[in-house]
């Protein structure tokens, strides 16, 4: 059976200094060690449906941060590596900040520039040149705590703004926050998604519309031993014994921890 690594990434800055970024130096570092470990890189897409190799990873960065642009996309290139990254569809081009419970204290100080959601026309370039795009929602809600109607215009409405920005299928999901329940799991069926990826703090087993990251923040960055263990295929399959019904417990306690 292959070995199918997902990872969650936001931003990429040598200065922010907020969990959800990591300086380039050590982003690189990590993709490294990973192709030294025999990992080869596919989008989630691929990655789900059809691994390509007996060691997989699936690089995804969450929010769809114009850094991820800048500065990942050239070490990601030089490694001859693809990414995965999922837009809030009502964000995209808009020269405001992004703004929602997580990030918002870094609106208004020296850091908001980094707050910057791309472009339809940069997540195009991204995707013609081999990577996925897929949907983060529109606006960014926690999705259990909205109405059927609501959940239903998050997901099915932002995959039809991916489709009609990139001219492109689009077959995955980043749930916001991580934040999943057996009902979003079952509007995201609805909705047409294919794929869809989770942010537990513990693992869980994964299925296709439920499917476990490893988020990667800034203190892993500075910490190896603790990136090592977090990859590390024993730990994972440790961690991904639990049951499902953990999740939502597990969700609470992430509440203003991820952007
Ligand atoms: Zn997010």
């Amino acid at each position: 059976m292959s070995d199918v690594l997902v990872l969650c990434y936001h931003a990429v800055s040598p200065s922010w200094p907020a969990p959800m970024s990591i300086a380039p130096d050590a982003f690189e570092r990590q993709l490294r060690f990973l192709v030294r470990r025999g990992y080869r890189a596919a989008t989630v897409a691929e990655a789900l449906s059809d691994p390509p190799a007996p060691r997989t990873v699936a690089i995804t960065f969450d929010d769809a941060y114009r850094s991820v642009l800048e500065l990942a996309r050239p070490i990601l290139d030089r490694l001859g590596m693809p990414a995965s990254v999922y837009v809030p569809t009502a964000w995209a081009g808009r020269d405001a900040p992004m703004s929602w419970p997580g990030i918002d204290q870094w609106v208004g100080g020296p850091h908001e520039h980094e707050l910057r959601c791309m472009t339809w026309e940069e997540l195009t370039g991204l995707a013609d040149h081999g990577w996925e795009v897929g949907s983060h929602t529109r606006s960014h809600p926690r999705l259990p705590e909205l109405d059927d109607a609501a959940l239903d215009g998050e997901l099915a409405g932002s995959r039809t703004d991916c489709e009609s920005g990139l001219g492109r299928e689009c077959q995955s999901l980043a749930y916001p926050y991580g934040a999943v329940d057996r009902r979003v799991v079952a509007a995201a069926q609805r909705a047409g998604y294919r794929h869809a990826v989770t942010l537990p703090r513990g693992l869980h087993r994964p299925e296709p519309l439920h499917w476990p990251r490893v988020g990667i923040y800034h203190v892993d960055g500075e910490a190896r031993w603790r990136w090592r263990m977090k990859i590390s295929p024993l730990a994972r399959r440790i961690r991904a014994s639990g049951p499902w019904e953990s999740v939502d417990g597990v969700r609470r306690r992430l509440v203003g921890a991820e952007g």
